[in-house]
């Protein structure tokens, strides 16, 4: 059976016709496996799960128990739902810790270890910044007086967490969580674990962008993934075969708008609060989505020359980073596995 490349980076058309196929089913005869997909909107996304079981009803559960995970993990995390423990948390800055659930702890201690790793290029403090930018609604451009304003408030080193009675506080109002940059990563790993608890024997889940494999597929050597152009749309730069890891990539082509030529997109850098300026798309492969998902947008911050030196120093981390006149540079031990589309 062949099975064309799902698409690393949200929404082109040809996305569309590659995974937008609604509850799908394949017998591959030769390893008398059956593969399904399904996809759904979670967490403000598409989220596809393909399963590889012994037989319908097995592929069927895995598939429910990946949803059904990822549910769960969108009422703890999501920062527009006001009842959300994230949101809890954030409601009491500057006032009080709020015990949360050790997924929730987990989530925000690995990335604040992304925060160190990148030198601060990764934040999940930056909500009041996105927001004064509000890319996709407002389109505002803050002056630096707005900016400066608001620094105090994004600093990630002030956030308190104990581990013993798993409470985290945040010491000055104002001052919240978003998991925007990371939170999709963390939900494909663990809707692969509940995929394995169902008995399923290979999956992927694919929340938009962010991507976890784990098995292969029939026939295949692992699970085919496109890495979009960042410019050019429609188009891929190459494939990679997922086997057992996560791909992730942050693009400044998704959500942006343009001002007298200059586009202003979505990651920001933390240091100057403005859109990070040296790429236009990190792609990252790692063991975890959670890493994958972290380390790509704070690569994208620290830019292609520290952020490659950063993933050659990273053992079982791999990346795809474009800088902004498009020159494509491939990790030592990702080169041999990039091929043609
Ligand atoms: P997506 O797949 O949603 O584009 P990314 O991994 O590219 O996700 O992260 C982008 C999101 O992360 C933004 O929408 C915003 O919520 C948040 N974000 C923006 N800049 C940063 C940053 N420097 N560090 C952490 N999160 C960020
Ligand atoms: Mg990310």
């Amino acid at each position: 059976m062949k099975t064309p490349p799902i698409c690393a980076i949200p929404i082109t058309m040809l996305c569309f016709t590659m995974i937008l196929v609604d509850a799908s089913v394949a017998v591959s005869p030769a390893s008398q496996s059956i593969v399904s997909k399904r996809t759904q909107m979670h967490m403000g996304t598409l989220v596809t799960v393909t399963a590889v079981a012994s037989d319908k009803s097995m592929g069927d559960r895995a598939m429910q128990a990946a949803f059904d995970e990822i549910k769960r993990l969108e009422q703890l995390l999501s920062t527009w739902r006001p009842d959300s423990e994230l949101s809890h948390v954030n409601a009491a800055a500057g006032r009080q810790p709020v015990q949360v659930s050790p997924e929730t702890l987990q989530l925000v201690i690995q990335a604040l270890e992304m925060a160190r790793l990148t030198s601060g290029g990764f934040n999940i403090m930056l909500g009041p910044a996105i927001e004064a930018w509000s890319v996709t609604e407002r389109q505002h451009i803050p002056d630096q007086e707005e900016l400066h304003r608001l620094k105090p408030l994004v600093d990630w080193s002030a956030i308190r967490i104990d581990k013993e009675v798993k409470t985290i506080y945040l010491p000055h109002e104002g001052m919240r969580i978003d998991v925007g940059g990371i939170g999709k990563g963390y939900a494909a790993d663990r809707a692969v674990e509940e995929m394995k608890r169902a008995g399923a024997k290979g999956g992927v889940v694919a929340l938009s962008g962010d991507i976890k494999a784990f098995g292969v597929l029939p026939e295949r050597t692992g699970f085919p993934v496109g890495i979009r152009h960042p410019r050019e749309e429609g188009a891929l730069i190459g494939i990679i075969d997922l086997q057992d890891e996560a791909i992730s990539t942050a693009g400044d082509y998704e959500r942006f708008f343009e001002r007298e030529g200059i586009r202003y997109h979505h990651i920001l850098d933390p240091h100057t609060l403005q859109p990070a300026r040296g790429c236009q798309s990190v792609t990252v492969v790692a063991k975890e989505g959670t890493v994958a998902d972290g380390l790509d947008t704070g690569i994208f911050v620290l830019g292609p020359e520290q952020g490659m030196a950063l993933v050659e120093r990273l053992p079982g981390v791999e990346a795809i980073i474009i800088d902004q006149e498009g020159k494509i540079t491939v990790s030592s031990g990702l080169r041999g596995r990039l091929h043609a589309p």
